[in-house]
Order: C-alpha cells, then structure tokens, then sequence
C-alpha cells in the first residue's frame, strides 16, 4: 500500500486542478427567486441529451416547445455541431437529435421534460457512437421472450482537485472494510447528494431499484431495472445525467471511470439479466443455457463492455477485489469472483436471473444489453 499514491494514478490527475469548483462556490438559493416566476403555461422546456463521441459522456442542450410531450415521435428532431462533440468533421457538421425516451424534468418541475436522443450524421446514418439503433433491432427481434435488465451502476466521487471527495490530501483513508453500506460520517461522505439522486430519479421516472454505499470511501451505487429491453439503456443513462446534473450543484464529479485507484475495488455495471422462461419455474435450465452461450463468447462481450474496446475492463477485472480476470470465463453460484453470478436466491428457487459482472462502471448499456440479448435470445 505504501509505494501506491493516487498521484500515480493518471486518471485521477489528468485535467486542470483546481481548489474550489466554481459551482460549489455560486449562491444555491439565488436560483429559486426565478423559479417561482410564473411561466406561460404554453411553454415547456425540453431538455433533450445525448452521448457524445467519447460514447461515454453526455451533452444537452434546451428548447421551448408549446405543447405537452406524450410520447417520443410528438418531439422535434433537432441537430448539434457535430463538430464540438466528435461526431462530425467541421465541414459537414450538422448532426440530428432524434427524441427516443421522455421523462419528467426534476430540476424544471412542472410539465418540463427531459428527453434522451440518439444522434445521426448528415446522411441519416447512425453516428459512431450511436449503439441504440442495433440495440433496438435486436430487441424489436426478441421482444416475445421478454428481456429484463437490472443494472448495477457504481461510481465515485471526486473533489474539484480530482481525487476521491473527502479523502486525505495526498494519502489514503484507512483500507476498505467498514465503508460498504456504511453508516457514520467517517465511513460515507455525500449522501445527501445520493438521496437527491434517488428522489430526482423516482420524479422522472427512472425505476431506481436501489441504492448502497461502496467499498470505497466516496464510491456509491445506485441500480436501475428492471427494464425491458432497449428502455434499460434509455433509464440507465437518463440516471446518469440526472447524477452529473446534480453533482454540479454540488460542486463534486462524478467518475465511471472503471478503476480510479490501484489496490482499491473499482467500480462495475453488473447487468442482470432475465427472460419469461428464466423466469419461469424450473427457469434455472434456461439460465444455464444463457450461461453456456456465453462461455463461447467471452472475448466477444469484454470487447463491448467498456467504451475502449476491453481496455479500461483491463485495469478493473484482474481477479482481485471481487472480481474475475478478463482472460477467463467463470461462472458460479453466489460467486462474486466469477464472470457470471447466479444468486444464491435464484439456485434455490430454481429460476431468476444471472447477473453479468464484467461490464465496466462506463460501458454503454445499449452495446450490453444488445450483446446479451444476441448471445443468449437470437443465437447471433
Ligand atoms: P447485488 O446482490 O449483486 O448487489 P443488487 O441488489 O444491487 O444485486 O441488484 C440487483 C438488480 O437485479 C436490481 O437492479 C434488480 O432490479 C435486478 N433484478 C431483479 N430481478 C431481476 C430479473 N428477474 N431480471 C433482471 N433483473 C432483475
Ligand atoms: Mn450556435
Ligand atoms: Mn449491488
Ligand atoms: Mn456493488
Ligand atoms: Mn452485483
């Protein structure tokens, strides 16, 4: 432990440091003087998001609309500088937002709404980073079997100086062991900024399933699920921005980053993973079938599992701190050193699911969720 120092860690140090985020600085009750101002009741704010090139981050941007959006297709597509986002080359810039998922607007209240999109080039085709088009053709070709995905999104906490928020300067805490589910001021720090999330999130209407303090002092997690097929990528990644969105007001950061300190656990997005027939009693069979699909295919998954082709999953899945090596495929009941956990519950009562633990706290989970549903429901 010693020779480590988070100073070594590249990922934590990149960027401008600073010593007071500016947002943390600014009044947080100035704000409300204008949100009292009565606004037309024709005009809503729709705040419509997307993924930008990085396939990791998120960009928004708002508009005014004069009706009550009801459902997707009632929106406007709408278009970016594709340029700004590195999802077009600056000649050709345009690039559309297409409205796919609609959600009430926790900040705005009232009848605003936040709305998740994905992006197109000039030429209408799918940009780069666009992974809800295939995820959607695979669903739309699955839908009877009733794909169900619960997704366990962990993250950390960073201060404005990008280390762990409320960790000593330049050291360490005392080693991990009293801060998972942890109660007290010195085993968790920021939770209140958690318990906004998870009201934010129930407001919208993202099924947040539930939330827990991590193994890491300033890591948390929150679940979301189950969703039904493509919608889990829509609910997981609108819980996302919900979270960034409020850490703003906060003034800390939110990293997905897989592994943000060596020799501490890094942070997942277990997916759990149901269909009708799992489900089912004697669903357990049908879990072992996914589970041997799966076995083939290994390599296949981890390529999708983080943004960087299997990359950032190399840091994280060593076959330390609960979890398996990337190299190999494993599967186990009650096995949180495995690739493929089936629940200690789920083997009892012989149905359920099985929870995928390879995919990394920043993959994308239309490319999970559609690898899944490929691999186990279409035989691809
Ligand atoms: P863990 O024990 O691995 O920490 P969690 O309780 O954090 O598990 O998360 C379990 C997730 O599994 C929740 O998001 C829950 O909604 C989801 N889940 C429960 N049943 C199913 C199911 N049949 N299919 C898919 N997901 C499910
Ligand atoms: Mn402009
Ligand atoms: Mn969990
Ligand atoms: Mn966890
Ligand atoms: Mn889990």
């Amino acid at each position: 432990m010693a020779d480590v120092k988070i100073e070594d860690n590249p990922k934590i140090l990149s960027g401008p440091v600073l010593t007071n985020s500016p947002n943390a600085v600014l009044s947080k009750t100035l704000l409300s003087r204008y949100n009292d101002l009565p606004l037309p009741a024709d005009k809503i704010i729709a705040t419509y998001i997307w993924i930008d090139g990085t396939g990791e981050h998120l960009r928004c941007k708002d508009r005014t609309i004069s009706f009550i959006p009801r459902v997707p297709k009632e929106l406007p597509v709408w278009n970016f500088d594709g340029s700004s986002t590195g999802q077009a080359e600056g000649h050709n810039s345009d690039t559309f937002l297409y409205p796919r998922a609609i959600y009430k607007d926790p900040f705005r209240r009232g009848n605003h709404v936040l709305v998740m999109c994905d992006t197109y080039k000039y030429n209408m085709e799918p940009t780069d980073s666009n992974n809800r088009v295939n995820c959607q053709e695979a669903y739309d070709r699955c839908k009877d079997e009733e794909p169900w995905f619960g997704i366990e999104q962990e993250y950390i906490l960073l201060d404005s100086d990008l280390r762990p928020f409320g960790w000593p300067p330049g050291g360490f805490p005392p080693p991990q062991g009293p801060y998972y589910c942890g109660v007290g001021a010195n085993k968790v720090f920021a939770r209140d900024l958690v318990e906004a999330h998870y009201r934010c999130c129930l407001f919208a209407g993202v099924p947040i399933a539930g939330t827990n303090a991590e193994v890491m002092p300033s890591q948390w997690e929150f679940q979301v699920g189950p969703s039904v097929g493509v919608t889990a990528g829509d609910d997981l990644w609108m819980a996302r921005y919900i979270l960034h969105r409020l850490a703003e007001e906060y003034g800390v950061i939110v990293s997905f980053d897989p592994k943000p300190v060596q020799d501490w656990n890094g942070s997942g997005a277990h997916t759990n993973f149901s269909t009708k027939k799992m489900r089912e009693d004697n669903g357990i069979i049908e879990i072992e079938k996914a589970i041997d699909k799966l076995s083939k295919v290994h390599m296949k998954h981890i390529k999708v599992y983080d943004p960087r082709g299997g990359k950032d999953n190399e840091r994280r899945l060593t076959g330390l701190h609960e979890t398996a090596s990337i190299n190999d495929f494993s599967a186990g009941v009650a096995n949180r050193a495995s690739s493929i956990r089936i629940p200690r519950s789920v083997a009892e009562e012989k149905k359920g699911y099985l929870e995928d633990r390879r995919p990394a706290s920043n993959c994308d989970p239309y490319a999970v969720v559609d690898a899944l549903m490929r691999t186990c429901i279409l035989n691809e």
